[in-house]
């Protein structure tokens, strides 16, 4: 077959490694210039971490490994007021690898570029499919056919928007905004995540492997803004967290320099189906869970493994990749309600509530142990 997937980041990539080593033709266009490595370190869980080893890259995925010593939640003058040490919690023996996201969007790259063709600066304009093929136009080159287009084209997808209609249909809005952007490592202590809270708004520094990123996270109806518009979207966080305590003057210095940010509402993506014809979705563009569920890559990643495989056997093999996927996304998706309650509280009795369940869950972990046993 000839493939045409729309998007290079996760989903995509690791979609064209599983086809191209099945005997397919992958070409795959992506909106940037290159692979964006922005981001904050990312999960890969459970299936997703059988997926990279089928590929052969957990060694690699493990040697960009972070490790998070403690998430620390600070009052305007930076005093720590309670902390959290996931590494006491983590499932003794559990595979679960928390890796630099740029890190894996370039292993997947360079795991794929020798037999996939890459199209950077390239996008999908329109698709028109019959019963044999996908007419595809693009924004820069020409006209082309395909047996099958697949976008892995994130939130935001193309794809998606050409073959089932506008986003609004799709995506559902938790409520929150959230954005990432790299600042000077000075700013944060390593292995740490110290966050700082007031009512609605979150500010945070991650740092981790010597580098950092801010995080921005706030609680608002649906904004109308570009995607697209980056001198837009600073402008945003600048009015939202104007004569905030804590170092978030410095963090948006940082924001005003930046030539690239991460910044989304909370979003999940529901969709009846995720396939039209010979057309189908994967990762984000169909069935995101949002960042609050730490699902993203493994849902895409084990999306991806799961179309190829379904591709495999011929008939229906959209249907059977639907059918095999979507419990992992359901429970995903399921799984996101007590986040943002943690993460974001909305007022100064729930910062309060939130600090004092944080200094108290040590033991309640250790007494359910107790009762357990
Ligand atoms: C720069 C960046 C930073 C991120 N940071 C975080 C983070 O800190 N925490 C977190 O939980 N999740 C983050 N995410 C989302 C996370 O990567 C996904 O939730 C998850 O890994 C699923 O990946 P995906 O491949 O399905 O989609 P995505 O990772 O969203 O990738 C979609 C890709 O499609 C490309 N694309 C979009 N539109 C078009 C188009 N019209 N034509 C061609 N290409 C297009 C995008 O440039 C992108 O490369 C980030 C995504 C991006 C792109």
């Amino acid at each position: 077959m000839r493939v045409l997937v729309s998007g290079a980041s996760l989903a995509g990539p690791t979609l064209a490694y599983w086809l191209t080593r099945r005997g397919h033709d992958v070409t795959i266009v992506e909106r940037a210039a290159r692979p964006r490595e922005g981001g904050s370190p990312i999960d890969v869980r459970g299936a997703a971490v059988d997926v990279a080893d089928r590929m052969g890259l957990l060694p690699a995925i493990s040697a960009a490994r972070v490790r998070t010593e403690a998430i620390e939640y600070v009052d305007g003058r930076g005093r720590r007021k309670a902390s959290i040490h996931p590494e006491a919690y983590a499932e003794p023996g559990g595979r679960d690898i928390e890796v630099e996201r740029g890190a894996l969007v370039n292993l997947l790259y360079d795991a794929t570029k020798n037999d996939t063709e890459y199209r950077f600066e390239e996008s999908i304009a329109t698709l028109a499919q019959d019963a044999g093929g996908v007419d595809v136009t693009f924004v820069r080159g020409g006209p082309e056919r395909f047996d099958l287009v697949v976008g892995a084209d994130g939130t935001h997808s193309i794809v998606r928007r050409l073959v089932f209609g506008e986003e609004s249909r799709f995506l559902r809005h938790l409520g929150l905004y959230v954005s990432i952007v790299s600042v000077d490592p000075a700013l944060g202590t390593e292995n740490r995540g110290v966050m700082y809270n007031s009512p609605g708004r979150l500010a945070g520094v991650y740092r981790y492997r010597g580098k950092a990123d801010a995080v921005f996270m706030f609680r608002s109806p649906e904004l109308s803004y570009d995607h697209h518009d980056l001198h837009q979207q600073k402008k945003l966080l600048s009015d939202v967290y104007s004569g905030e305590g804590w170092q978030v003057p410095a963090l948006l210095d940082a924001v005003a320099a930046a030539d690239d940010l991460y910044f989304d509402a909370v979003n999940q993506v529901h969709m009846s189906t995720w396939s039209r014809g010979r057309v189908t979705l994967v990762g984000d563009a169909g069935y995101c869970a949002s960042p609050l569920s730490g699902m993203g890559t493994t849902l895409a990643m084990v999306g991806a493994a799961a179309l190829a495989e379904a591709l495999e056997s011929g008939e229906d093999a959209l249907a059977r990749y639907e059918q095999a996927h979507r419990p992992l996304v359901t429970k995903a998706q399921a799984s996101v309600s007590r986040g943002a309650g943690m993460l974001v509280p909305a007022t100064s009795g729930a910062i309060w509530r939130r600090d004092q369940f944080t200094k108290l869950l040590p033991m309640l972990l250790a007494g359910r142990r107790l009762v357990g046993r």
